[in-house]
C-alpha cells in the first residue's frame, strides 16, 4: 500500500469511529489567520467561552499538571465545568 492510501486510510477510519463514538461539536467563527493572527488569544474567533479579556490579552501557559501545560484565560472555571458533565 502506497504510503498516501495508506494515510488517507487511517484518516478515514479515524473520521469514521469519531462519528460513530460521539456527535461531532462543530465550530462556529472565522478560522483565524496563521500569516495575520487576532489579537489576545488566537483561539477567540472561535471559542464558545470567549470573553472580553479573550480578545485583547494573550493568555500564558501554565502547568496544569506534571509536564502538561495550558494557555486559558478560564481553565479553571471550564475545568470544573467539564468534570461536572463528565460525572
Ligand atoms: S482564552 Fe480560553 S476561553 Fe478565551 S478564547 Fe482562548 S480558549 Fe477560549
Amino acid at each position: 500500500m502506497a504510503y498516501s492510501t495508506a494515510c488517507i486510510s487511517v484518516s478515514a477510519e479515524t473520521i469514521q469511529h469519531i462519528l460513530s463514538e460521539k456527535e461531532l461539536h462543530i465550530l462556529e467563527g472565522d478560522i483565524p489567520s496563521p500569516v495575520n493572527p487576532p489579537d489576545g488569544c488566537k483561539f477567540h474567533t472561535r471559542c464558545e467561552h470567549c470573553t472580553e479579556i479573550c480578545r485583547h490579552v494573550v493568555p500564558t501557559w501554565e502547568e496544569v499538571s506534571p509536564g502538561h501545560y495550558a494557555a486559558c484565560h478560564h481553565m479553571y472555571e471550564l475545568q470544573d465545568k467539564w468534570k461536572e458533565k463528565k460525572d
